[in-house]
């Protein structure tokens, strides 16, 4: 079995969660990509920043330094796994069980390469600083990276070969929880996505 004929690699089990048609979206809004992937046998997961354009929905890319053991893997072209959640809320029940979180999440598989070419690491670093700090541009806002920042910086560009995503919304789902006269207490908290300043 190689990775991209993994069985059922990317089928939600539970279809009233399928969300595959809003993984485009959850990656626009996510901040943080937590990256898997498995060296030697010993899985390892790595919180990074991303890039995502929805204009060009098979591609993902992830920076670090050229020093980073993690880029060094993506970098070789070995197989990785990239997890992005939204927390939307927390739900809370009169029954202990039905206690449960508000979430939008995507997961994608596939392979990264180095990005050489140097105009397009430029794009690509731009993009990602304006997808963070939206209206922030070079050179109003800051400089543009050096030869040096950029000859330090690894760019790698994941192909995305598959992905899946998931959703719960709305409130809870207690036996009591619409009952007023049951004990107890049930409701959402809605967590606002802290916009980027
Ligand atoms: C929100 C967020 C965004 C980030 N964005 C980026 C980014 O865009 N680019 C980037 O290069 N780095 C980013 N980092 C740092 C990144 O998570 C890694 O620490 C860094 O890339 C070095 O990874 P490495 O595997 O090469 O490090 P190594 O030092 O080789 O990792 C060795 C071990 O250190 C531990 N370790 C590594 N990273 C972490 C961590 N974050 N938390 C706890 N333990 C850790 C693990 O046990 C790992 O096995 C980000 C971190 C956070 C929390």
């Amino acid at each position: 079995v190689t990775p991209e004929t993994a069985p059922n690699r990317t089928e939600v089990r539970r279809a009233d969660r399928d969300a595959t048609d809003e993984a485009p979206e959850i990656l626009v809004q996510g901040l943080v990509a937590h990256v898997g992937f498995v060296i030697e046998g010993q899985p390892y997961v790595i919180p990074f920043t991303y890039h995502f354009d929805p204009a060009s929905p098979g591609k993902l890319y992830l920076h670090g330094s050229t020093k980073g053991r993690a880029l060094e893997h993506f970098a070789s072209g070995a197989p990785i796994c990239v997890e992005v959640s939204l927390l939307d809320g927390l739900v809370y029940s009169k029954t202990a069980f039905f206690h449960s979180m508000n979430y939008r999440s995507a997961v994608c598989f596939g392979r990264a390469r180095i990005v050489e070419d140097e105009a397009e690491k430029r794009a690509v670093f731009e993009k990602l600083i304006g997808r963070y700090f939206e209206g922030r541009t070079a050179p109003r806002d800051y400089t543009s990276p050096t030869a040096e920042h950029l000859s330090v910086t690894t760019l790698v560009r994941l192909t995305i070969e598959n992905w899946s995503a998931k959703a719960r919304r709305g409130g809870p789902n207690g036996p009591h929880d619409k009952d007023p006269d049951a004990p107890g207490s049930a409701g959402v908290l809605d967590l606002d996505r802290p916009k980027p300043a």
